[in-house]
C-alpha cells in the first residue's frame, strides 16, 4: 500500500522546487549557467533526499502489520516475530542531504532472537549498507 500522505508531500515538494527556482531566477537575472545549475541542484537535492527516505520507508509500516501468517518468522526457531521499538539510522546522500530511516526492530517472542526485517543483520554496523534491501 502506498500512503496518500507521501504522494501529497511529494507534490508539495515539487511545487516548491518550481516556484522557488522561478523566484530565484527572477532575483538572479545575471546568474551564470553554473550558478543556475547549483541553485537547481540544491532544490532538487532536498526533494531527492525526501523522496528517497519516503520511498525507502513506504512499505516499512506493513512489516508487522496484517495477519499473523504474513509476518516474518524467526530464522532460529520459526516463530512469528513481533515488532519492538523503532531504531533510526542516518545516511548522507547527494548534495549533503541526510536521510533518516526509522525501522522497527523485530524480536522473537519464543527464543528472544532479534533482527531487522527482512533478513537484516543485527546491531551496530548493520545500518550503513546501501546495497541491501531497506
Ligand atoms: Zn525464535
Amino acid at each position: 500500500m502506498w500512503p496518500e500522505a507521501v504522494e501529497a508531500r511529494w507534490r508539495e515538494l515539487s511545487e516548491e522546487v518550481f516556484v522557488g527556482m522561478k523566484e530565484w531566477r527572477i532575483q538572479h537575472p545575471k546568474a551564470t549557467f553554473r550558478e543556475i545549475e547549483s541553485a537547481l541542484d540544491e532544490r532538487l537535492g532536498r526533494v531527492r533526499a525526501r523522496m528517497l527516505q519516503d520511498a525507502a520507508l513506504a512499505t516499512a509500516a506493513t512489516d508487522f502489520g496484517g495477519r499473523e501468517s504474513e509476518r516474518p518468522s524467526c530464522p532460529t526457531c520459526g516463530a512469528r516475530l513481533e515488532g519492538r521499538a523503532a531504531e533510526t539510522r542516518s545516511l548522507t546522500v547527494q548534495h549533503e542531504q541526510t536521510v533518516r530511516l526509522t525501522r522497527r526492530y523485530a524480536e522473537c517472542p519464543a527464543c528472544g532472537a532479534g533482527l531487522f526485517p527482512p533478513g537484516r543483520g543485527t546491531g551496530a554496523g548493520a545500518g550503513e549498507s546501501r546495497t541491501e534491501p531497506v
